[in-house]
């Protein structure tokens, strides 16, 4: 794994260099966006684990190399309950995500034997290796040249094993006949983050 800092967008070069997927992952101030809290960082894994950090520029948000990976349709972006990454870079950096993966839905519609679906729990089964969450609550919205090697390690820890993941569930799904389904939710995901931003945060399809 190599990571490289950038702020506040990654170049055109490295922009070119991603081919059929790249997984993704955001940090933030806290969980309430747009009301209250902002996009801190973007992490970005590419197949051959190279991890790309980015801080956004806070007073605009422009990042076009970013965005134009994002609204890419060739290249799949794997991430883990984007339901949050996805309503994050959207409101921050007003573009439309297209072509996802979200190895967390994936998860609860195939790993049926368990509650477990966190990104903790699909890395110790598919990856063997014990993550270390501690780093997760950091104040993010330091410099990133302020950050610790610590703390950027574990902001990369949470896209490097996603493509293995993906892979291993996505067998899964096939295997177990769920792909269709698995892919109705992911085309409603568009619908959950429009509720999410309008303050429709439950379940609206519970009695
Ligand atoms: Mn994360």
């Amino acid at each position: 794994m190599k990571i490289t800092k950038f702020k506040g967008d990654i170049t055109t070069e490295i922009a070119n260099s991603f081919k059929n997927s790249i997984a993704i992952d955001t940090e933030a101030t806290g969980l309430q966006i747009p009301e209250r809290d902002k996009l801190s960082l973007i992490q970005i894994c590419d197949e051959n684990d190279n991890v790309y950090i980015v801080q956004p520029n806070k007073n605009h948000y422009k990042a076009p190399n970013l965005v134009s990976i994002l609204e890419n349709k060739k290249i799949l972006k794997i991430g883990h309950f984007l339901r949050f990454d996805k309503n994050a870079l959207e409101f921050f950096l007003k573009c439309k995500i297209k072509n996802i993966f979200d190895t967390k839905i994936a998860s609860k519609i195939v790993r049926t034997y368990t509650d477990s679906h966190g990104l903790k729990n699909l890395v110790q089964e598919f990856c063997n290796k014990s993550l270390d969450k501690r780093q997760g609550s950091s104040d993010w919205n330091k410099d990133i040249n302020e950050l610790t090697d610590r703390q950027l390690e574990y902001a990369a820890n949470d896209v490097v094993y996603l493509h293995k993941i993906k892979f291993e569930l996505e067998k899964m799904l096939v295997r177990e006949g769920r792909m269709d389904i698995f892919n109705s939710c992911l085309a409603f995901l568009d619908s959950r983050v429009e509720l999410d931003q309008n303050g429709f945060k439950f379940d609206i399809f519970e009695h």
